[in-house]
């Protein structure tokens, strides 16, 4: 007889990442297959239905070999209820995610949003593993961020807690961001940032190899401002450090509030590496008391695109077994 094992679901605005997870958080098999926005949010289902055939089908499992099904979604929403209340990329609005699923499924489903999810991968089995007490900021085209205290996540008063990416950073000149606001934490360095960074510089510069991406496609992504960095472009170095300069500042105030032990930075900006976490680390503890600081480590996120999968199969894990004994150890 097989174990019984979880499914985690990762649903992206491009991608679907479904997965089987034992009971450990190691991931056993995973299926990717592209995300039918404009189909809508039943042709989504649909979608989740075949690949999850597909998984058995891979693996001989059935399913009463699983325990329960946890996903993670881009969206505000309702965990407890299991409720999207909005999913902008997704264009979903009011849909019963958890309900439909466990209609479909027959069994038990847990849903969050997908920071948290990454957080809880973060914590269950890859940087953070065996932390209580965590954040974990995402670095993409926006910045994501969850918040775990006592070894489960935070949600707050109506499921905010951890939208760290509008917090105000600049408080004068800043970008605006599509919150509607100016100078918030994406808008001064996420992937975004830094392209938007890097075409304000190339237009103060006559060589070099960002201005020579420019020329050549008419743009700068914000992987290659990373790898010039890593390669010693003095101008890539200059805009990654800034970054990393105000993630620092910004994390030392949420130790002040959070005091955790780890703090996990993923995303694709996060492949940086040390270009990016020194100044941040300099910036951290110049912002910093040492006796608030002194049990925090900040470190890179290790899971990578998998956070998202594991952590959504932790809901499960936790449901399962309680949340106490479900976090990493
Ligand atoms: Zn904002």
């Amino acid at each position: 007889m097989k174990p019984s094992v979880y499914i985690g679901i990762d649903l992206g605005g491009t991608s679907i990442k479904m997965g089987l997870v034992d009971q450990l958080g190691n991931i056993l098999y995973t299926l990717e297959s592209p995300t039918p926005v404009k189909a809508g949010y039943h042709q989504v289902l649909a979608v989740f239905s075949q690949m999850a055939e597909k998984l058995f089908q891979n693996n001989k499992y059935e399913w009463k070999d699983i325990i329960g099904v946890g996903a993670g979604v881009p969206a505000f929403l309702d965990q407890q209820k299991g409720i999207v209340i909005e999913a902008v990329n997704l264009s979903w609005n009011h849909v019963p995610l958890k309900e439909d699923l466990e209609r479909m499924w027959k069994v038990p489903i847990m849903v969050d949003n997908d920071a948290n999810a990454a957080a809880l991968g973060e914590m269950w089995n890859g940087a953070g593993k065996g932390a209580s007490h965590l954040i974990c900021l995402t670095l993409g085209t926006g910045i994501g961020g969850g918040v775990i205290i006592n070894g489960d996540i935070y949600h707050g008063a109506n499921g905010s807690a951890g939208e760290v990416g509008h917090m105000t950073v600049r408080h004068q000149g800043g970008r605006s961001c599509n919150c509607g606001r100016k100078g918030c934490l994406e808008t001064e360095a996420s992937a975004t940032a830094i392209v938007l960074d890097a075409l304000e510089q190339v237009k103060g510069v006559s060589s070099g190899p960002l201005k020579e991406e420019y020329d050549k496609t008419g743009t700068i992504t914000a992987k290659s401002v990373v790898q010039l960095a890593q390669q010693g472009d003095f101008l890539s170095i200059e805009i990654i450090t800034k970054v990393g300069r105000i993630l620092g500042s910004t994390l030392a105030q949420m130790c002040y509030l959070l005091n955790p032990e780890v703090i996990v930075i993923g995303g694709g900006v996060a492949l940086a590496g040390k270009v990016l976490f020194d100044p941040l680390i300099q910036a951290f503890n110049n912002a910093i008391l040492p006796r608030v600081a002194e049990n925090t480590s900040i470190i890179p996120a290790k899971l990578g695109n998998r956070a998202g999968l594991t952590g959504a199969a932790w809901l499960i894990h936790r449901k399962n077994i309680g949340s106490r004994e479900a976090k990493g150890s």
